[in-house]
């Protein structure tokens, strides 16, 4: 069995979710598959193993999940990137737009140091306006973004090409149509 097939199995499907007509991709059940978890880990930082990679960026919620444990294998600093209003101390701030309306998110001001080489890390990109934001965000503080990475890229939806023009490398694992 390859890899993708290992990760597609574990990756479970909601239909209507959060609203009809959604076809939802679960990690949750990949991540309480032990082999599965450890198996999309290593696959995702395959490229920098034995480079040096100062922080790994993750977009709140499962961006934090995943972040940790490859922040972990590479010996890198993590640095959460969280919803408006829960970081602590002094932020900077990036408003992007969700399917309807609004957000915006955050990351401390002096979590990235200029120059530092970072990975951005979520579990899933679909239209990348998230993504993009998020690597706004760090270029705003001198990050150099060596790569973006999530488990699932939902290909129709174009966010993998809109990171790529801003001069993102993305790295994916498994696509679904
Ligand atoms: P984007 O901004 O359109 O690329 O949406 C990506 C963000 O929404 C990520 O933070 C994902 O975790 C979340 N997301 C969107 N669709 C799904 C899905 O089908 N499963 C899990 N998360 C999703």
């Amino acid at each position: 069995q390859t890899i993708q097939d290992e990760l597609v199995s574990a990756i479970r499907t909601i239909k209507d979710y959060p609203k009809e007509g959604i076809l939802f991709r679960d990690i949750t059940t990949l991540l309480g598959d032990a082999r599965a978890f450890r198996r999309a880990v290593d696959a995702l930082v395959q490229p920098w193993a034995g480079s040096k990679v100062d922080q790994i960026a993750g977009i709140e919620a499962r961006g934090f999940i995943l972040g940790g444990a490859v922040a972990h294998q590479l010996s890198a600093g993590f640095v959460p990137i969280r919803k408006k209003g829960k970081l602590p101390h002094e932020t900077v701030r990036i408003a992007y737009s969700l399917e309807y309306g609004l957000d915006e998110m955050e990351m401390h001001k002096d979590a990235i140091k200029p120059g530092d080489r970072v990975i951005l890390v979520d579990d899933l990109i679909a239209t990348g306006g998230t993504a993009e934001a998020a690597c706004k965000l760090l270029r705003s503080m001198g990050a150099n973004i060596e790569s973006a990475c999530f488990i699932v890229d939902l290909p129709d939806l174009g966010g993998r090409k809109k990171l790529e023009a801003m001069n993102v490398p993305v790295r994916t694992l498994v696509e679904f149509p």
